[in-house]
């Protein structure tokens, strides 16, 4: 059956635009993470690793091979009025040379922040910390926070992963190591110079007062965000439903992800919270993914 991409956000099934592979801090490679995303149902996907695109040829040739639509994509890391926000990226095109030079620029920043965070994860008693994450990321290249919240807690400092970035790792505390995030702004303007959708990531999800994350969709907004999340993995229908109205008012476009990383969790590719009903446009109808939804449904 040929794949239909529905004209309605709330009708989608099936689609999932935010995923993690190996090329961050997912545990599936590209191609295994399509095979479960072909096993679930899933015909149309977005592969959005942290800060870099290293995965998605992978993705999109077995997704080729297992009749997955998949869209290139990345999940940017970049700060906003002092808080990091992550921003999706969806890119039909090729890449162009501020993201490129943005994501490798990323990419060093990373690597740099590491060090820092293993720096100062020492000081509260994780010995050798930067070895212990990496052992923790295994095959993986790109260490990450969870894999510093792992080790934290293997090395038991910490009951469990959750309790590492609340006590050690999320917003504010000793590993949270931010500084270097582009701009929000500058995120967006790499996006839309590679013909690219840049969308604001699971706006639930950063602690932000309603208030707060409605200025981040405003300024997200004028900055050349085309829309956001409406629904990522599990969140309170309550706020789900108050989201889409919040978009509705600022003809925002929606997207849709699980933000699954690891088998085993809450998530599974193309699972998530029911969507709200609503009429906002879905991403896959913005003008910019026009041709790719054309051969992902031809
Ligand atoms: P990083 O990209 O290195 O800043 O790490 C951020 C990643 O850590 C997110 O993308 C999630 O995968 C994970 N993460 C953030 N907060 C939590 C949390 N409270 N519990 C578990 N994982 C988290
Ligand atoms: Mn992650
Ligand atoms: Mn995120
Ligand atoms: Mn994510």
């Amino acid at each position: 059956m040929p794949l239909a991409l529905p004209e309605r956000l709330d009708a989608a099934y099936g689609l999932d635009f935010h995923m993690h592979s190996t090329a961050s801090d997912g545990a599936l490679s590209p191609t295994e993470l399509v095979e479960l995303a072909a096993a679930r149902d899933v015909q149309a996907m977005a592969l959005t690793d942290h800060d870099t695109i290293e995965g998605v040829s992978e993705a999109v040739a077995a997704g080729k091979r297992l009749g997955v639509a998949v869209l290139p994509g990345a999940e940017i890391s970049c700060q906003w009025r002092g808080v990091t926000i992550h921003m999706v990226a969806l890119l039909p095109k090729r890449p162009g040379a501020a993201l490129t030079a943005g994501l490798a620029d990323q990419a060093r920043f990373r690597a740099e922040r590491n060090v820092e965070i293993a720096r100062r994860l020492e000081r509260i008693g994780l010995t050798d910390a930067y070895a212990r994450a990496q052992a923790q990321a295994g095959e993986r290249e790109a260490l990450g926070r969870p894999d510093f919240a792992r080790a934290l807690v293997e090395a038991g400092l910490v009951d469990d992963v959750q309790s590492a970035f609340k006590k050690y790792l999320g917003a504010g505390k000793t590993g949270d190591v931010k500084q270097h995030w582009p701009s929000l702004g500058d995120a967006a303007s790499w996006i839309d110079a590679s013909g690219g959708v840049a969308l604001i990531a699971h706006p639930l999800r950063y602690k932000l007062t309603r208030k707060k994350m409605v200025t981040l969709l405003d300024d997200a907004q004028a900055a050349g965000c085309i829309g956001a999340e409406l629904v990522s993995g599990f969140q309170n229908p309550d706020r789900g439903r108050d989201l889409a109205q919040i978009l509705t008012r600022r003809e925002m476009y929606g997207s849709l992800g699980s933000d699954f990383h690891a088998p085993g969790g809450p998530v599974t590719p193309g699972r998530f919270s029911p969507i709200p009903r609503t009429a906002i446009a879905p991403v896959w109808a913005h003008p910019r993914l026009a041709e790719w939804c054309a051969a992902a449904t031809g």
